[in-house]
């Protein structure tokens, strides 16, 4: 049975001190309460150590926004996916658009950090979406499936441990939602890639979140499609009032 998750991508947001009130305050939020989905917030590196130890693992799980893309050694300023695991993280995004867009993450850096990600016990949260002028070309199916296709080659075993977000760029910071219409063609297709490389049943079991200005007030009605496991959230995700708003989409 494939998982309902609501992750939060704090980006690059919050001192650590900030960090840690926001997570306190998620923590205190959810400790009294039945969630019907799994809760995962991707902080930044350096808060990682310090939030992991604070929130409860059964309620909320924690993970990073990047690893590098090498195991170890001579690579300044990176942080690899080991060091992500020994805070006790146990989730990554990888391949968010900023990443690819910004850092010029290409598909070989991109199939290295899952791979090392995997190796190293963390679940990658792989991002795949299409920019605006791609959606009005009407590119969107074959964007994606050119982005999934750098994770198909991973082993059945393996690709049944990653979690994808579909996050429509044009959507995301920008207050524009996709509608629920939207994200569940684009979901089911997604699936139907995964049953074509996987079968039917990693296919059942795959999650796939949303993302792109979701928010309390749209959450529910794209989470109720079939295909839409959840939502990969951004800017709600530094609002603990926001973000249970959205986790309340499954109650
Ligand atoms: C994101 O960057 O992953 C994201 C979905 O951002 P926002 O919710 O702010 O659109």
């Amino acid at each position: 049975m494939r998982k309902n998750i609501v992750a939060g991508n704090w980006k690059m947001n919050k001192t650590l001190q900030e960090g840690i009130a926001l997570a306190k305050e998620l923590d205190g939020a959810l400790a009294s309460e039945k969630q019907n989905c799994d809760v995962i917030i991707c902080t930044p590196f350096i808060h990682l150590a310090s939030v992991t130890p604070l929130v409860n693992p059964v309620k909320i799980g924690v993970g990073a926004e990047n690893c590098a893309d090498k195991e170890s050694g001579a690579y300044t300023g990176e942080v690899s996916a080991a060091m992500v695991a020994s805070t006790g993280a146990k989730y990554v995004i990888l391949g968010h658009s900023e990443r690819r867009a910004y850092y010029h993450e290409t598909v070989e850096i991109l199939d290295a950090k899952v791979k090392l990600a995997l190796t190293h016990g963390l679940t990658p949260i792989f991002c795949i979406g299409e920019v605006l002028e791609e959606r009005e070309a009407n590119k969107q199916n074959e964007v994606v499936a050119t982005q999934l296709a750098s994770v198909f080659s991973l082993s059945k075993e393996d690709f049944s441990k990653i979690v994808l977000a579909y996050e429509p760029v044009w959507a995301i910071g920008t207050g524009k939602t996709a509608s629920p219409a939207q994200a569940q063609e684009i979901h089911a297709f997604i699936r139907s890639l995964v049953a074509e490389k996987y079968g039917k049943e990693v296919a059942d079991d795959c999650s796939i979140l949303y993302g792109g200005s979701c928010k309390p007030s749209n959450a529910k009605e794209l989470f109720a499609n079939p295909d839409v496991d959840g939502g990969l959230i951004g800017g709600a995700a530094l609002s603990v009032a926001d973000f249970k708003g959205i986790i309340d989409a499954f109650n």
